[in-house]
């Protein structure tokens, strides 16, 4: 391979920039050409390409979001758009493709890599809800800034005696609910993967009351549903007057914290270095604290479940 293009497609995750940076930055030491996609498949289906320097990645290393910006392309879902992005590509005889995003980004990458490309996959989304990896780049941060919001709601909540229902984000995986209510101390924690009994959360609750506890946080991932909706609820079984925050996007931003910034540069240097060994169709993974490089396929394979052990031990310590 001689020429690389990189893009950042699906929803943004602090990281992406610092992964961007180290697939330029090392591929341009290692005598390569790379070119940045603006605007994930959108772009490439469009033409917006753009060789990268040296110093077109200056800066950027610890911003949130990602610079080559992103999107959701319904045309690369067609046979159409994924022709012309690959005319695209080959115009510009760009003969591999690094992908940072989710799984539909990596699905996109593979009808490129049906054509003729070589593709790698680094996992991107603050929803940590691919297979085949420990971690997602952004999840880490996003965990972080949730402690950080919910630390600040936990005062308001403390001095008004109030229950503070929190949506926090994660699709249809509770990983940052579970992670952040068990490191802020969440009296409950509703994630999809669980059931969940609404009885016995008003009855942790009244039990509280009945001690001198006069506030409770409860976290609710938005795969469970409108914390709303279990606000009314649990309003109308415990008579608790409840509070409702749903965190949305401000969890999606913000400089990546070190650990996503150091996973996200190993990761942008392990694709390239893929790439340099003659790989295709494989993805970046984080496995036990070490970067490692395995085949694409394995994102799509049974996700790791929820920590079951973590998810009790947070009921036993709020009781
Ligand atoms: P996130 O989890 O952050 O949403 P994602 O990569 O899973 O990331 P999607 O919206 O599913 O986000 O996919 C991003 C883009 O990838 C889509 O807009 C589309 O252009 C492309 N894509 C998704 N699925 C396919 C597919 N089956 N075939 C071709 N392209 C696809």
């Amino acid at each position: 391979i001689q020429r690389i293009g990189v893009l950042t497609s699906g929803g943004d995750a602090p990281g992406m920039n610092a992964a961007v940076r180290a697939v330029v930055r090392k591929g341009i030491f290692h005598g390569l050409t790379i070119f940045g996609i603006h605007r994930g498949y959108e772009g490439l289906i469009h033409g917006e390409l753009q060789e990268m320097s040296i110093g077109s990645v200056a800066d950027i290393v610890l911003r949130g979001g990602t610079v080559l910006k992103t999107a959701r392309s319904e045309e690369m879902k067609t046979p159409a758009g994924q022709k012309k992005a690959f005319e695209q590509l080959q115009k510009r005889q760009i003969d591999a493709l690094v992908v940072i995003g989710g799984d539909g980004s990596f699905r996109g990458a593979q009808t490129l890599a049906a054509q003729g490309v070589r593709i790698i996959g680094i996992p991107g989304t603050i929803d940590n809800d691919i297979a085949g990896t420990d971690l997602t780049i952004g999840f880490d941060t996003a965990v972080n800034t949730v402690v950080d919001a919910v630390s600040k709601i936990r005062d308001t909540a403390s001095s008004h005696d109030r229950t503070f229902i929190v949506e926090v984000m994660g699709r249809n995986c509770g990983n940052i609910a579970l992670q952040a209510g068990l490191a802020c101390g969440a009296e409950s924690i509703l994630v999809p993967e669980i059931p969940y009994d609404l009885d016995e959360i008003s009855n942790k609750l009244k039990r509280g009351h009945q001690r001198g506890k006069n506030h409770s946080i409860i976290l609710v991932s938005e795969g469970v549903g409108s914390a709303f909706k279990v606000g009314e609820e649990l309003r109308a079984r415990s008579g608790f007057e409840t509070r409702i925050t749903v965190l949305g996007h401000l969890q999606r931003g913000g400089n990546p914290s070190a650990l996503d910034a150091v996973i996200a540069a190993a990761m942008g240097g392990k694709a390239v270095q893929s790439l340099l060994d003659q790989e295709t169709n494989r993805m970046t993974a984080y496995i036990n604290q070490t970067v490692i490089s395995r085949p694409l396929d394995d994102a799509y394979g049974t996700r790791r479940p929820l920590n079951r052990e973590l998810y009790d031990l947070a009921n036993e310590l709020s009781i």
